[in-house]
């Protein structure tokens, strides 16, 4: 499907004064210490939150971290966001003990304008996760809008981004949303050409059905990581251990003859680099793909293919890249996902990335500044990959058809 951004923003509601619910994606990676690692999920809302400050609205912030299991669990606390965030906003952040109930009733009303607090991990409710009607109607009580910001988790049919839709009394998405949805259809509805997608990683079915809803919108297909070798096995290669989804084998084949068919480039490794097993410390030596030793695993795309997906990038004007070239968490393998980053950097053209694994290996490279944008959500990014509508952005767009 081609996506309009037809939603109705927070600039579009009248939110002085008022108690502003804003529903963001704070699940931010932490280290054994409890620091955060990467904070571009809390900097991607603050200009949702400082429009809510100079609008002299009321601000409760609402967001999941991790995956408790609809229990409290101490680690999974969102007191680490709410210092980063005082300190990003230079403003106290009050982070309250729950997320629904009357302490936090009495919390909210105690407000006044400007004010701003976190309610406690969402996902320490069980109704959360199951899209529960009564927890929604809780969460919706606490405010006069609501606001969705949280692209990441816009893939999910949660309590806190559907239901909560049915019961709020105004709703309306915020800027971040907005920015995500923008550069989304800028890389996939008229882009600038050509065209290219990178994709790689390790989920197999879900990107070859994002590779089929792409082959009408691309000129270019490099194909790097787990991905490539149900595609090497399709072309009936060998692939020794590497990873495969046999069953994924025809729709390979059926993405390689429509390719060609619509005079689509289509650009697989042409060398690997091999583990004899899957360990840092494994020996590894690089071989083409054609002569991968049977029980060898293919880890990561090798020293020709780099300077070949460099070659078909080179003319690129837009690029979407979403998934390592390689399993880049381990050093001896993380050099393809490294010069991928590098070939973007260095090209011309707008450069797409479609969060999630591929953003670390970005911030780890110390090169998020340089790319044109970053998703803040992998999930969400690859399910609009798919084509498919993600029911979040559903729920925002049914509430807004049944007010106009
Ligand atoms: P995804 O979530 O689909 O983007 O996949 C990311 C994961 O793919 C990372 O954890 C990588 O380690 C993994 N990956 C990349 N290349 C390979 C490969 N050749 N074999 C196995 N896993 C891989």
């Amino acid at each position: 499907m081609d996506y309009k951004n037809d939603l109705i923003y927070i600039d579009e509601v009248q939110i002085r004064g008022k108690k502003v619910l804003i529903r963001v994606d704070f699940n931010v990676p932490l280290d054994e210490y409890s620091n955060i690692t990467d904070d571009a999920r809390i900097r991607g809302v603050l200009p949702t939150i400082n429009y809510c400050l100079d609008e002299g609205a009321r601000i409760i912030l609402a967001s999941h971290m991790g995956r408790p299991k609809g229990k409290r669990v101490d680690k999974m606390s969102l007191a680490p966001v709410a210092r980063r965030l005082a300190r990003l906003l230079g403003k106290e952040v009050k982070l309250l003990d729950d997320c629904v109930g009357p302490e936090v009733e009495k919390a909210v009303q105690e407000m006044k304008p400007g004010d701003i607090v976190l309610l406690e991990n969402l996902r320490f409710h069980p109704g959360e996760e199951t899209n529960d009607d009564a927890f929604a109607r809780e969460l919706a009580a606490l405010c006069d809008v609501y606001i969705d910001d949280a692209f990441a988790v816009a893939h999910r049919k949660h309590s806190s981004v559907v239901a909560i839709t049915r019961y709020a009394k105004e709703c309306a998405a915020g800027f971040l949303m907005k920015k995500e949805l923008n550069y989304f259809i800028r890389a996939t509805q008229n882009p600038l050409r050509p065209l290219v997608a990178v994709i790689g990683g390790a989920k197999v079915s879900d990107k070859l059905i994002a590779l089929e809803n792409l082959l009408d919108r691309v000129d270019k297909l490099v194909i790097g990581g787990g991905m490539a070798f149900t595609f090497i096995k399709a072309w009936g290669y060998d692939v020794g251990k590497s990873m495969v989804e046999d069953d994924m084998v025809k729709t390979a084949n059926d993405i390689l003859r429509t390719s060609r068919e619509k005079g689509i480039k289509f650009y697989l490794p042409v060398d690997c680099v091999v583990a004899d097993k899957f360990d840092p410390h494994a020996e590894t030596k690089v071989v083409s793909i054609y002569e991968i030793p049977k029980d060898w695993i293919a880890m990561d795309i090798g020293p020709a293919t780099n300077i070949l997906f460099g070659e078909a990038l080179r003319d690129a004007r837009t690029i979407l890249w979403n998934g390592p070239m390689g399993v880049f968490e381990m050093d001896a393998f993380a050099r393809g996902t490294y010069a991928m980053v590098s070939h973007l950097v260095n090209s011309h053209a707008l450069t797409i990335v479609g969060g999630g694994d591929t953003d670390v290996a970005i911030h780890k490279a110390g090169e998020t500044s340089n790319i044109s944008y970053v998703s803040t959500g992998g999930g969400a990014f690859l399910e609009l990959l798919k084509g498919k509508d993600i029911p979040a952005l559903a729920a925002l767009r049914e509430r807004a058809k049944k007010e106009s």
